[in-house]
């Protein structure tokens, strides 16, 4: 345990959800900026962020992808909007088991929203950058927080979700052919 204090930089995407007309043009441009080669498809299924839509009611709520969890919670709360009832999935960002959202369509891994880290820096995230509604405002500033320990990477939550997904023996199995075709 580590009782440092560091100064981090906080990036933030407020979410003004009387703006919000459920384009989805930011499931669009998320999906092509992570794909290989970067633009070169576009894939909802495969974006960080998802809107949820109720035309009927005019509710429209995007959510971007937080951690991976391998088990869904239990004691979920329900929420009422306009007279409707949504359970507390609907409004989750979490890559989860109860559901496919999230998740590479694919292979299953799960997807996280990266702020859509690049190098040069981007000036917004590319779903902020596209939408027309100024629904969403991309925000930074610093915070003292305690430091942490070394963050799980990407490749850790991959296998970790594939082995919950699969089996420890299958993951094992198919890492051995990939690596005996070397
Ligand atoms: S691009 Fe903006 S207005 Fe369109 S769905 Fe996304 S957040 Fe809503
Ligand atoms: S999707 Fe979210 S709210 Fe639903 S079970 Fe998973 S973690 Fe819990
Ligand atoms: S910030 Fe980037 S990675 Fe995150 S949801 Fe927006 S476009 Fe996708």
């Amino acid at each position: 345990m580590n009782d440092q204090k560091v100064t981090k930089n906080v990036k933030e995407i407020k979410v003004d959800l009387d703006k919000c007309i459920g384009c989805r043009a930011c499931e669009i441009a998320c999906s092509a900026f992570h794909s290989r080669p970067r633009f070169g498809a576009t894939n909802p299924a495969r974006s960080r962020i998802r809107v949820v839509i109720d035309e009927l009611n005019d509710v429209y709520v995007p959510i971007r992808a937080g951690d991976y969890t391998p088990a869904e919670c239990t004691g979920r709360h329900k929420y009422t909007i306009n007279g409707k009832e949504y359970n507390e999935c609907s409004f989750c960002g979490v890559s989860c088991p109860s559901r496919d959202y999230f998740k590479e369509p694919d292979s299953g891994l799960p997807l996280k929203c990266d702020m859509c880290e690049e190098d040069p820096t981007l000036s917004e995230p590319w779903c902020v950058q596209v939408c027309r509604c100024d629904c969403l405002t991309y925000v930074e500033r610093e915070e003292l927080v305690e430091a942490e320990d070394e963050p799980r990477g990407e490749m850790e939550l991959g296998l970790e979700s594939l082995m919950n997904k699969y089996g420890v023996e299958k993951v094992l199995d198919a890492v051995a052919r990939v690596s005996s075709k070397r």
